[in-house]
């Protein structure tokens, strides 16, 4: 049984765990700096809302273990959320301490895919991969993808195999991680959105073509990476092939 279904949270609610405890703790040049990247209305913007979330309820459950509980809190969660939100091209990106809230990003846009691309499921509160993408995944990590070079989307993501194939993983893992206790979203977005977000977001990523400004392009859809195949005595005796091929590389 977690604390949070014994009732011992020792704040009621994110609020004020940042106001009370967590600005205090990590204190930061955030007012003179391009280095580091904060909102003093933070929770105005749904992904530092998600993460601080996840971060107050993993400190909750490991404020409960005097062993290592800090020690593993700090290193697995707060560090790695903190480095996305404090990051200059994360959310906070137009946001500063002293200027305050600008509300410049918006949801990542998103081209309805077909009707029937995507299986749907009758569970809550998302039905389809798509309906995930683009109610949470777009909401979440909006980023400055119109008028920049270092991050690059598709509003047509469905489009590419590899944004599906992971999308799929993120939506699956994303019902499975929420029941998984207090520290269950916390690592949803460290061992699996994050990383995969890196990728789709990667300038040299599957996206590589493609922009918001100009949609979809079937450059990289339409060109898988190039192979040759091995001639048929290859796989008819693959032990001598491998052997003769491992040799070749200079053995
Ligand atoms: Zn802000
Ligand atoms: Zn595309």
């Amino acid at each position: 049984m977690s604390e949070q279904d014994t009732g011992l949270l020792y704040y009621p609610n994110v609020i004020e765990f940042v106001d009370q405890y967590f600005r205090h703790v990590l204190q930061r040049q955030v007012t003179d700096t391009n280095e580091v990247s904060w909102c003093p209305e933070w929770w105005r913007h749904s992904e530092a809302l998600a993460r601080f979330d996840a971060i107050w309820r993993a400190w909750e459950h490991y404020r409960l273990n005097p062993n290592t509980g800090m020690a593993n809190w700090f290193v697995d969660h707060v560090d790695w959320h903190m480095d996305v939100l404090f990051d200059p091209a994360g959310p906070f990106r137009y946001c500063s301490g002293r200027g305050g809230h600008r509300n410049m990003l918006s949801p990542l846009p998103v081209v309805e895919p077909p009707e029937g691309l995507f299986a749907v499921d009758d569970i809550e509160p998302y039905g389809s991969v798509a309906e995930f993408v683009e109610e949470y995944i777009c909401k979440v990590y909006r980023r400055q993808v119109t008028d920049s070079v270092d991050v690059v989307w598709c509003p047509e993501w469905w489009r590419h195999a590899e944004a599906g194939a992971r999308m799929l993983g993120l939506w699956e893992s994303w019902y499975f991680k929420r029941n998984q206790g207090a520290v269950g979203i916390s690592e949803w977005f460290i061992d699996h959105a994050d990383p995969q977000m890196r990728i789709l977001f990667s300038p040299k990523g599957p996206f590589r073509f493609c922009s918001v400004r100009n949609g979809h392009s079937n450059y990289l859809t339409e060109h898988p990476l190039p192979m040759l195949r091995p001639p048929a005595e290859f796989m008819s005796d693959p032990g001598d092939a491998e052997l003769e091929g491992a040799q070749g590389f200079g053995r």
